[in-house]
């Protein structure tokens, strides 16, 4: 059967209805929260489902439609699934993971500011992200006593235009850019006001899960003069990189923002070498530089995905040997108490 193509003369097919894109914001909206939906759709076995269900019942199942379009039907070790699917191995108590691993409530002097760093603080401006990793440090932050109501984000935007020593903001949550672009360019704009901001930064892994995000509004208040930006993704396996998101980080740079990737490194997803080499090499052509590879925080409910130091260690040199020094991350973790990252 032949349809009409989108000059057709037959108007029962409404163009641009055919033409339409996905919006990222519908695509944030419709994402997939039940466990045995994600099993069904990837023809995996719901065995573990009982167990799944538990898990998620703490922090849940949220996944993209079009980044679960990226993992590979009946396959239940893709990297991918692995990272978003809840599992019965979050149950387990592990001695030594905490709800507050870095000790975060100690470094905030307002609400929504974690100062912890010289001349840089993080911004928190939502608790909302559009995937849950299971792996995520955040996953028992207490968002509630955080989020930005309005009288909070005042208080802490005073506390900056107080604090003349900070030169860089960087929006952090949950994730920054699942506010739509109206309460981003709002907050910007509030952010351009304080006269010793020099830098801005975007910590956000959505671009990587929901194509479309860097809409030509947001590329072009990135790009506004008034800073310097830096927009750091987060991508852990090579499979996350779309066609799409190479065109909006060319978008970004064509207006001056620097893109760079921070991954966590994790047992079952990105710990080898071969998936390590593949992530840098796929970064690159997408634009996109190597920054961080982190160790693991140590977060109750995700053990699982720990990868010993030593293992770690060998792993990144292993990649030093491999790549040009510009493709290798650099190996960190986060220590409560210490200045900055520290390198392994
Ligand atoms: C990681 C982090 C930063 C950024 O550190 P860089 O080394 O500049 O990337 C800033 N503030 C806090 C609280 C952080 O956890
Ligand atoms: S997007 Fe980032 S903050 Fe959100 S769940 Fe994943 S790792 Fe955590």
């Amino acid at each position: 059967m032949t349809r009409p193509g989108p000059q057709g003369g037959d108007a029962r097919i409404p163009v641009r209805q055919v033409a339409q894109k996905v919006d990222w914001q519908q695509a944030q909206a419709d994402v997939i929260t039940d466990p045995g939906e994600l099993l069904a759709l990837l023809r995996l076995d719901a065995a573990d489902l009982p167990a799944a269900l538990r898990a998620a019942a703490d922090f849940p199942l949220r996944v993209p439609r079009a980044y679960a379009a990226r993992m590979q039907a009946g396959d239940a070790h893709d990297p991918l699934l692995r990272q978003v699917l809840t599992s019965p191995e979050e149950l387990a108590p592990t001695p030594g993971y905490d709800t507050d691993p870095l000790a975060e409530a100690d470094h905030t002097p307002v609400p929504g500011i974690l100062h912890k760093y010289h001349g840089r603080v993080l911004l928190v401006v939502t608790g909302a992200c559009a995937v849950h990793c299971r792996y995520c440090f955040r996953r028992h932050f207490p968002y509630q006593s955080h989020l930005p109501t309005a009288a909070r984000l005042d208080e802490a935007l005073a506390w900056l235009a107080g604090h003349t020593d900070i030169e860089e903001v960087i929006l952090s949550g949950g994730d920054p850019l699942s506010l739509s672009d109206r309460r981003l360019l709002d907050l910007l704009a509030r952010l351009a006001a304080i006269p010793h901001l020099r830098r801005l930064r975007i910590h956000s892994r959505l671009p990587v899960v929901i194509p479309g995000r860097m809409t030509p509004t947001l590329v072009s208040a990135l790009g506004d003069a008034r800073w310097d930006s830096v927009l750091v993704l987060h991508a852990n396996h090579a499979q996350e990189l779309t066609a799409s998101l190479a065109a909006e980080v060319r978008a970004l740079q064509q207006q001056g923002v620097t893109v760079l990737n921070q991954a966590v490194l994790l047992r079952g997803v990105n710990d080898s070498l071969v998936a390590q080499e593949a992530l840098s090499q796929a970064l690159f052509r997408h634009g996109i530089l190597p920054y961080y590879l982190h160790q693991l925080d140590r977060v109750a409910g995700a053990a699982h995905f720990s990868v010993p130091d030593d293992q770690a260690r060998s792993l990144h040199q292993a990649l030093r040997h491999r790549l040009p020094g510009y493709l290798v991350p650099r190996l960190v973790r986060e220590v409560a108490g210490d200045l900055s990252k520290t390198p392994l």
